[in-house]
């Protein structure tokens, strides 16, 4: 199969997030698996600056946008270490700013103008690069407009008629809302502005272009694929997920364990794996206190924190329960984050109040999260919603025993440590339901109670995360038959209507 993913990040070209650890590694595996697989990103200034050479190609395009024509070029790349091409879309006045979407806490003014170019670079690059492509893969709002182009301009375009679409999302909580007046920079007709398609309480909502004419629609777990469809948890477009149920599926993102793995991670003082945790992770765990400045005491468990600080990570949770252990507890925080400045001050504050139990990074700092993985006891993901959650993912993999609520991928990965569940060799971790600071309280002290008088249940847990695989082999094969299901349909579809 020829399959061209489009996206504005993929590691290690450009990353905010989880969106980039998917889109770096699902085509890689989709060649592996034998197919034709390709992806096309913005060149970023991050993306120039990632020391990988991108060559310039003759191959130039002019973009309408509103009244002005925008130029811009393509770029090519590998994915280093694979043959897996990536293509770049050039045009600086866009893309070579300090950040991808947003700056000092605002998004981009022009957010809407730079990817209506780069959707629409995407489908004319499809025809200058003269590469078959039979599924293109659109994801998040910065590509949601591609399925529209293809179903509203391109259907009868040579070369495009076959072309099925698959549109992921990778989070709810971000649709690229924008005033109505932007709908004259996509070039699509007024027509389309209506609630069952562009429009959303009176302005543009670009995600739901990509629900409503996507051939195939995704997102990033099985829980997240039901959730979504209720009020909780679809920010507004639950209806109209709820219409597309038929063609809605969840599948959960994978691992990277070329990256991601103990045992050969250069980042870390001392490797290890499962025969080995103990040792491996004690030393890891006393390098990380020393690095991050908190006492070097391997008795007090040492519980990690590495996201995005942003609402849905539960940081409103985490506040008054650290405040409190801090006081009260033998218990030690590393936090590791970037992101809303009023949560940068909220953690900073938490270590400021008491340093010899708590220490804060502020900053993205990809080494460092691989150490707090390694030398954490336990890993806090108290998350709002978390549409599949990778460090929880990571953590099983790294020893750090995970604490979650159950929403989305964390309710599809971690099992909690009840009885039952420790008995019949399942558990992984503790979870729990309720969004409230006295349930994640009091599932910290279920995990630092068995941590420190129950160490052969503790190892268990341990050692039942560490044996699991969530690696891409299942998430890719899972995409592969969702692309050929999807191209079956598109190409079976009624064609009275095309
Ligand atoms: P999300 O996509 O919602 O941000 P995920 O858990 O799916 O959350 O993925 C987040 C990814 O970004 C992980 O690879 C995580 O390690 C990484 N990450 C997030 N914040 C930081 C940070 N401050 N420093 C280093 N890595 C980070």
């Amino acid at each position: 199969m020829n399959i061209l993913v489009a996206t504005s990040e993929a590691a290690p070209f450009a990353k905010t997030g989880g969106l980039a650890d998917v889109c770096g590694v699902l085509p890689i595996e989709l060649a592996r698996r034998g197919h034709e697989a390709a992806v096309i990103l913005p060149a970023f200034r991050q993306t120039r600056q990632a020391g990988i050479p991108l060559e310039p190609t003759n191959l130039r395009f002019d973009i309408p946008i509103g009244n002005k024509i925008v130029s811009g070029r393509l770029l090519e790349s590998r994915f280093p270490g694979s043959e897996v091409p990536v293509y770049l879309v050039e045009q600086n006045d866009y893309f070579d700013r300090p950040e991808l979407y947003r700056e000092g806490g605002e998004d981009y003014k022009d957010n809407c103008e730079r990817f209506v170019f780069f959707s629409r670079a995407v489908m004319e690059a499809i025809r200058l690069l003269r590469r078959p492509v039979q599924v293109i893969h659109a994801n998040d709002w910065q590509t949601a407009l591609i399925p529209a182009y293809l179903q509203l301009e391109y259907r009868h375009t040579h070369g495009y008629e076959d072309i099925a679409s698959v549109f992921t999302i990778h989070n709810m909580a971000y649709q690229g809302q924008f005033w109505h007046w932007d709908m004259l920079l996509t070039g699509l007709d007024w027509k389309y502005f209506n609630w069952r398609q562009l429009e959303y309480y009176g302005g543009l909502n670009l995600l739901k272009a990509g629900v409503v004419f996507a051939d195939t629609i995704t997102t990033v777990s099985p829980t997240y694929a039901r959730e979504i469809q209720t009020g909780e948890f679809g920010c507004g477009l639950e209806g109209v997920l709820a219409s597309r149920a038929a063609d809605l599926y969840g599948v959960l993102n994978g691992v990277d364990y070329g990256e991601w793995d103990p045992k050969q991670d250069p980042r870390l003082p001392v490797n290890f794996g499962v025969s080995n945790w103990a040792h491996g992770k004690a030393a890891c765990k006393m390098a990380l206190q020393r690095e991050v400045g908190l006492p070097t005491r391997p008795e007090a468990p040492l519980l990690g924190f590495v996201g995005r600080l942003a609402d849905q990570k539960g940081l409103d949770l985490l506040e008054p329960v650290v405040r409190q252990w801090a006081a009260e507890e033998d218990a030690q925080w590393v936090f590791l984050g970037s992101g809303e400045p009023r949560y940068q001050s909220v953690i900073t504050a938490l270590s400021q109040y008491c340093p010899h139990k708590v220490a804060v990074r502020i900053g993205f700092n990809n080494d460092l999260a691989h150490r707090i993985e390694a030398g954490c006891d336990i890993f806090v993901m108290p998350s709002r919603y978390e549409p599949c959650g990778l460090n929880q993912m990571y953590s099983l993999r790294y020893g750090a025993v995970p604490v979650v609520r159950t929403t989305g991928g964390l309710a599809d990965t971690i099992t909690d440590a009840a009885p039952e569940k420790v008995e019949a060799g399942l558990a992984n971790g503790f979870s729990f339901q309720d969004y409230s600071p006295a349930a994640l309280d009091n599932t910290l002290r279920r995990a630092c109670e068995t941590y420190r008088h129950q160490p052969k249940t503790w190892e268990q847990i341990v050692v039942t995360g560490m044996k699991q695989d969530w690696s891409w082999a299942r998430s890719a094969d899972t995409y592969l038959e969702i692309y050929a299901k999807t191209l079956a349909k598109h190409l079976a579809r009624d064609p009275a209507l095309a």
